[in-house]
């Protein structure tokens, strides 16, 4: 490292904007991911420039999130949301304003951290054009979601194609789960440097908050079943499995009962769309009188919605690691998830919860009846998954070994940018 590059570095997620309200389309987990990741960065010295597309003319271009950390909002393409599968060819304008703004502010990032795939192939041209050393994390492997997807977008192609490249030319891919990193090597390629390094969560906010004074502020019956699930609304998420579960539930009729679905929506979008679909079947099968869809739901009130909760359910049909099941358990909230992916890694069976099968409704109404049925063995369950997010998933954990890496990769000699040998 010398003076110039000293612990700066860029966070790159094109499409999501670490800055805005998260819980709605497009807006989970990455999000959150690179917020937390860029503040807990600054904190150990590093100056953090996340860099994003600007989606409407309201927003700031820059969003000051402490003295060394900020989100840039970049103009590339028509200046509203984008769907993530169309905003490909928005990507040369993104990559020129960030040159343009590098040059503008006497900033040469040395280090770039890529995020989903649309931004590896940022970081990609930044190392052809300056050398810039990439690091990337996928959130998502589309080898792995056309498998559980029906339709197959047109750019699926480009995507494999692109997230074949990364791996084999960043100097470091972060895989945050063992899982995602086997997927890696056994479905994208077997060259290139993987390092497993977890999604994090907030132990301060998540846990904050006890079930008695979360049960008072949200107006929940102290001897109330409360079951919830937290996170957007698609398909993808297995909602459905979770209301149909609860409907064959043997606490499906009795006066206690609750379920909570949270998350935000959009008539109209995708979200708004699957929202509608959910509440349809909701309705056809008699459950309105004891759900209820409080909409988005803030990080500030999420501690309070976990902690008021019995058993948070996961129904993902996948998912590469799942932030909302490390969130409930660091609330002390045994989860119960689907079998696959991250959510392999941060639920351990039998000992913070429960995993089920993807879809398999039957599976996941048994599992939420052991649950509730044994109010004593669920508290076990909760402080042994408190236990586990605090020993493995902190925020700060994670940042720390980042910020070894990140160090690490800054020590190494600088290859020649590839335009520049050509
Ligand atoms: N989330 C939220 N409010 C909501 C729904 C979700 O703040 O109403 C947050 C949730 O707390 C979690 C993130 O969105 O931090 C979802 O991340 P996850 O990895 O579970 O799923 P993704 O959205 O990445 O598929």
């Amino acid at each position: 490292m010398n003076s110039t590059t000293d612990k700066r570095i860029a966070l790159i997620s094109v499409h999501g904007d670490p800055a805005i309200e998260i819980g709605k389309e497009e807006a989970g987990g990455q999000n959150v991911y690179v917020l937390q990741v860029g503040e807990a960065l600054s904190r150990l010295g590093w100056k953090v420039d996340m860099f994003s597309r600007k989606v409407s003319p309201d927003q700031e271009e820059i969003v000051q999130h402490n003295p060394n950390c900020r989100t840039i909002r970049l103009t590339a393409g028509p200046v509203e949301f984008v769907p993530r599968d169309n905003g490909f060819k928005y990507l040369p304008e993104f990559v020129e304003q960030l040159l343009k703004f590098q040059k503008e502010n006497g900033i040469k990032y040395e280090l770039v951290h890529t995020n989903y795939w649309l931004s590896s192939w940022v970081g990609m041209q930044l190392k052809q054009i300056q050398g810039s050393k990439q690091v990337h994390t996928y959130h998502s492997l589309g080898v792995v979601k056309y498998n559980t997807v029906e339709n197959i977008p047109v750019v699926a192609t480009k995507r494999l194609a692109v997230e074949k490249e990364v791996l084999e030319t960043a100097e470091r891919i972060v895989a945050t789960s063992p899982q995602e990193q086997d997927h890696m090597r056994s479905l994208v390629s077997p060259q290139g440097y993987i390092d497993v390094i977890p999604c994090g969560t907030d132990i301060r906010r998540f846990g904050s908050v006890d079930r008695t004074a979360a049960r008072e502020a949200l107006g929940i019956d102290p001897e109330a079943k409360v079951i919830l699930y937290v996170g957007r609304f698609d398909p993808r998420k297995g909602i459905e499995t979770l209301v149909r579960a609860v409907r064959e539930s043997k606490f499906y009729g009795s006066e206690n009962l609750k379920l909570i679905i949270g998350g935000g929506s959009t008539p109209g979008n995708s979200d708004g769309r699957e929202r509608d679909r959910i509440e349809g079947i909701i309705n056809e099968l008699g459950m309105g009188e004891f759900t209820s869809l409080p909409g988005l739901l803030s990080q500030t009130i999420l501690p309070t919605y976990y902690a008021a909760t019995d058993v948070c359910v996961v129904p993902s049909h996948y998912e590469p690691f799942g932030l909302v099941a490390i969130e409930a358990m660091s609330s002390g909230t045994p989860v119960i998830a689907s079998d696959v992916g991250g959510l392999q890694f941060t639920v351990v069976p039998e000992q913070t919860g429960l995993l089920a099968p993807p879809q398999d409704v039957a599976a996941f109404s048994k599992a939420i009846d052991r649950i509730l049925s044994d109010p004593e063995w669920a508290r076990k369950l909760g402080e042994a998954g408190q236990r586990r997010v605090i020993n493995k998933f902190s925020w700060d954990g994670v940042a720390s070994q980042l910020d070894q890496l990140y160090t690490q990769l800054l020590m190494q000699p600088v290859k020649e940018p590839a335009l520049l040998t050509k």
